[in-house]
């Protein structure tokens, strides 16, 4: 018997607009898909955002026994500034910067974006395919398109025909608009473009002679539109009807609506049963731009190396933060509320550390399998980890008033709260158990202090070799000790 026939879970699906119980195609076998990266530059923190979003649906799908095949991408053939069909390429763009290779840039990014979902904690995706190895799989894909009557060539570049496909199909069934309202509010064609109509958009776009980026094509030499590479690297992993489809909220319109239009025009059906979308990472109750400076990377975030944090903060507690928001709402990040979550964090983890210490006792006090249902009734209601983690916090209570004397489980119950508390902690919230000595600057402070003393002692003993073996191996350490007037403090890297 496997967790998932017992625990029913409700995702809200974003193309009806509620909540639908989850039934997978086909029994006990998940089929999931993310947008991943556009690796021209460090990876976004709100991107970070909905990507660990997805890393706990893949952990509860997963603790439920569900054998989930989860893709995620990497978008490493570069597309248009502003997603636009003109202009150059966010990935040509950066290596004509830096002068160097645009596989270099991909390169470089792609390293960056696996060390930060490292740090974090991430679950690896079963596969993270890129849209450079599956060029193939994309023009034939326009192929089918063109055959279908959904698709024009103009000059050695290829369109979707949004008009043709609405006729008969729903161009906006996602997003919610309709064509009237798009053709309304865009602006007409300026004579430049080769479209027929500004809806329109490219399956394939001929490269301009400076382009660097290039791939042969039955209509010229030239790359493929980015909405193109999801659709073939989805159905080509997941078959083309699949489970789950995720993505941050501003992919959801045009990305994902034009993902859904390829794939009706191609394949004649629908490609995903269950559409779902995380929402903005707002920094300081504004959105986070680079424009505005008003932007903090995962490394700063980190390091503690910003403007916008009184310190650095550790990977479970940033998870924990995530974790304290359904992944529906718009997240605010702050000082104030990375300095709770962490206060917060570590309550969570010593009262797991006494949990271990904790002995049975001849009667139970507290129901352990009605509020263990209540943590999988939380998760499986869309997720919702926030409901998940004040359960977390009731057990907390509980465990701390039997390490009191206050209340006490006989062994069964014992170990079932033993279970699920690592259950949900770690595998689902894919938290680490560390102490504040491990992370911070405690346990680190006390001892640097002592030895600052010491070195302090040598130096009125006029032993200098011994102060600077001091002072020189902290430093190799990454500790620097500075000496002011007022005494010696220090420094880490
Ligand atoms: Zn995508």
């Amino acid at each position: 018997m496997h967790l998932y026939e017992e625990q029913k879970i409700q995702i809200y699906n974003t193309l009806s607009g509620k909540k639908e119980v989850f039934k997978p195609i086909q029994d006990g076998y998940v089929g999931m898909y993310v947008c991943g990266p556009t690796v021209y530059s460090n990876v976004h923190l709100g991107n970070v955002r909905t990507f660990m979003s997805f890393d706990m649906v893949f952990r509860y799908l997963k603790h439920l026994g569900y054998k989930v095949r989860y893709v995620r991408n990497i978008t490493d053939a570069g597309h248009l500034e502003n997603d636009a069909d003109v202009g150059e390429d966010k990935i040509t763009k950066k290596a004509r910067l830096e002068q160097i290779e645009p596989m270099e840039v991909v390169q470089r990014y792609t390293v960056d974006f696996h060390n930060i979902l490292k740090t974090l904690n991430f679950l690896p995706p079963s596969i993270e395919p890129t849209a450079t190895g599956h060029i193939i799989e994309q023009i034939e894909l326009i192929k089918m398109i063109i055959d279908n009557g959904f698709a024009y060539e103009v000059n050695g570049s290829v369109y979707f025909d949004v008009h043709k496909f609405n006729e008969n199909h729903d161009y906006g069934i996602l997003s919610k608009r309709n064509l009237e309202d798009l053709i309304h509010n865009t602006r007409a064609l300026d004579g430049q473009s080769d479209k027929k109509n500004p809806q329109d958009f490219a399956l394939w776009k001929r490269a301009e002679p400076q382009h660097i980026m290039r791939w042969p094509s039955p209509w010229s030499d030239g790359f493929p539109g980015w909405h193109l590479e999801c659709t073939a690297m989805s159905t080509k992993y997941l078959g083309d009807n699949f489970d789950i489809h995720g993505g941050g909220m501003d992919l959801k319109f045009p990305h994902h609506e034009c993902e859904i239009a390829q794939s009706e025009a191609a394949k004649k059906q629908a490609p995903v049963n269950y559409w779902m979308h995380a929402n903005m990472l707002h920094l300081n109750g504004q959105r986070m731009s680079k424009s505005t400076g008003n932007v903090v990377n995962p490394n700063e975030l980190l390091s503690g190396e910003n403007t916008f944090f009184s310190k650095a903060f550790a990977p479970s507690v940033i998870r924990f933060f995530n974790a304290q928001s359904s992944y529906r709402s718009v997240l605010d990040l702050t000082d104030d509320g990375l300095l709770a979550s962490e206060k917060g964090f570590f309550r969570l983890m010593d009262a797991i550390n006494v949990l271990d210490e904790l002995k049975a006792g001849d009667s139970s006090t507290f129901n352990v399998s009605e509020w263990r249902q209540k943590c999988y009734d939380a998760m499986n209601d869309d997720f919702n980890s926030p409901i998940l983690i004040a359960y977390l916090f009731e057990a907390a209570k509980q465990i701390n008033q039997i390490k009191d004397g206050n209340a006490s489980l006989v062994s069964k119950d014992l170990d079932l709260l033993k279970k699920t508390m690592n259950d949900f902690t770690f595998d689902v919230l894919g938290l680490v158990n560390v102490s504040k000595a491990d992370t911070g600057t405690d346990k680190l402070a006390g001892a640097v202090e002592l030895l600052i003393e010491l070195r302090q002692q040598a130096r009125a003993n006029k032993d200098f070799a011994l102060s600077d073996k001091i002072r020189d191996d902290l430093a190799a350490k990454g500790i620097q000790l500075n000496d002011g007037k007022d005494g010696t403090t220090f420094t880490t890297n």
